[in-house]
C-alpha cells in the first residue's frame, strides 16, 4: 500500500519497457558483437527483461544502468559465477575422486580445478577438441600450472603489486603435482614431438609411443606407468580434426573407455565464437566433458565463446590460454570475461 503510493507520487520509479529499451539495445548489440549465439543472446536478455520490468529502480541509478547490472550478474551466474563441483568424476567410473584442498584454484575463480586422487592413483586429465585449438599447448601448460610447487607467500607479500602481478606465481595457485603427459596424438607426428619437447621445457616426462600404436592402447599404458611411477595426474594429449566427425568421436570414446578420466575438457580455440555452440554440444553428446579451455583469449576474440560453451553444456570453462608460451594459463574469471563482452 506504501509503495504503491509512493509510486503513484513519483518517489520510487519502476523498471518499464520504456525505460529499459535503450539498455536492451545496447546489451544485445554487444552480445551479438561479442559474437553470442543470437538465440543465446536473445533468451539471456529475455529472462533479464522479464525479471526487471516492475521492479523498483534503485535510488541513485537509472532504470538503464540497473538493466545493465542485472544482465552483467545473469551473465556472471551463467558463465559460473558460483561454484561448480570440484574436479568431478563425470561418469561415476571411480567414485573415488576427492577434493585436495591443496589443488583447489583460488576463490575467485571456483572452477580452476583440477580432480586429485592423492594416494588412490593418478588423476587422468584428458583433453579434446579440433585441430589446432590448442590441445597439445594446452597440455604443456596444464602440466606447469598442476607441477609447480606453491612459492613463498612471504616472498610474494614483498613483491611491489607490478611484480605480483607480473609474477607466473601470483597468476596462478600451485599444486606441487607429479605429472605425466601422455602424447596419444598419432596422426600428427609433430604434435608428439611438440608434446616431448614442451615436456622437456617444463621439467615434465612425457610418455609416447610413436605414431603407430593405437591411442586407447598409448593413454592405458601411460596411466600403468604413472601409477607404477608414482606420478599423481597424467594428461593426455589426443588428436584432433579439422571438423567434428564420427572417427574422431569414436577414438575419442575409446581412449575414455580405456583410462576412464577424471576430467575430459575440450579445447576451443576462442575465436570460434557463436560456432563454439554447436561444437560443445557435438562433443559433449558423443564424449562427455567435464569442462573446457578456451585458447587464445590472448587475440581480439570477444568472448562469446565462453557464453555458448557454458549455454550449451552447463559445464565451466576452468582455464583460459592467453599466450603461446607454456606459463601462458590462467584460471578463468567469470567476471572478468562478463565485463569483457558487455564492454
Ligand atoms: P592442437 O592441434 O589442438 O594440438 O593445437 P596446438 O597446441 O598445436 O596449437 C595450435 C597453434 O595455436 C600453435 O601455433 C600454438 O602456439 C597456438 N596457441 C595455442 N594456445 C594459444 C593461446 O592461448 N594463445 C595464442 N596466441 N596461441 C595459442
Amino acid at each position: 500500500m506504501i509503495l504503491n503510493i509512493l509510486f503513484a507520487r513519483g518517489l520510487m520509479r519502476r523498471m518499464t519497457e520504456t525505460s529499459i529499451q535503450p539498455a536492451l539495445k545496447s546489451v544485445r548489440r554487444a552480445l551479438l558483437d561479442a559474437d553470442v549465439n543470437l538465440d543465446v543472446a536473445d533468451a539471456l536478455i529475455d529472462g533479464v527483461r522479464r525479471r526487471s520490468l516492475g521492479r523498483e529502480v534503485i535510488k541513485g541509478v537509472t532504470a538503464e544502468q540497473q538493466f545493465v547490472k542485472a544482465m552483467y550478474d545473469e551473465l556472471l551466474d551463467m558463465m559460473g559465477g558460483g561454484a561448480p563441483p570440484v574436479g568431478g568424476n563425470d561418469d561415476g567410473a571411480t567414485g573415488t575422486t576427492k577434493a585436495n584442498p591443496a589443488s583447489l584454484g583460488s576463490s575467485s575463480s571456483p572452477a580452476a580445478t583440477l580432480a586429485y586422487r592423492g594416494p588412490n592413483g593418478p588423476a587422468v586429465i584428458l583433453l579434446a577438441g579440433l585441430q589446432g585449438a590448442g590441445k597439445t599447448t594446452a597440455a604443456g601448460k596444464l602440466a606447469l600450472y598442476l607441477k609447480e610447487r606453491e612459492i613463498d607467500p612471504i616472498a610474494v607479500s614483498l613483491m611491489s603489486d607490478d611484480e605480483r602481478s607480473n609474477t607466473l606465481a601470483s597468476r596462478m595457485p600451485r599444486r606441487n603435482r607429479r605429472v605425466l603427459l601422455c602424447a596419444a596424438d598419432v596422426y600428427r607426428p609433430a604434435a608428439i614431438e611438440q608434446l616431448e619437447i614442451l615436456g622437456r621445457s617444463i621439467d615434465v616426462d612425457v610418455f609416447s609411443m610413436g605414431t603407430d600404436a593405437d591411442p586407447a592402447d598409448i593413454a592405458r599404458l601411460a596411466v600403468d606407468k604413472a601409477r607404477d611411477g608414482g606420478y599423481d595426474t597424467v594428461v593426455v594429449d589426443t588428436a584432433g580434426r579439422q571438423v567434428v566427425d564420427e572417427e574422431l568421436m569414436e577414438e575419442l570414446r575409446r581412449v575414455k573407455k580405456a583410462v576412464r578420466p577424471d576430467e575430459t575438457l575440450l579445447v576451443v580455440d576462442a575465436m570460434t565464437g557463436q560456432a563454439a555452440a554447436s561444437l560443445t554440444a557435438a562433443f559433449d553428446s558423443a564424449v562427455g566433458i567435464t569442462g573446457a579451455i578456451l585458447t587464445k583469449l590472448d587475440g581480439d576474440s570477444r568472448g562469446g565463446a565462453a557464453v555458448s560453451i557454458r549455454g550449451v553444456s552447463g559445464k565451466p570453462i576452468k582455464f583460459v590460454g592467453v599466450g603461446e608460451r607454456t606459463q601462458d594459463l590462467e584460471p578463468f574469471y567469470p567476471d572478468r570475461m562478463a565485463s569483457r563482452i558487455l564492454g
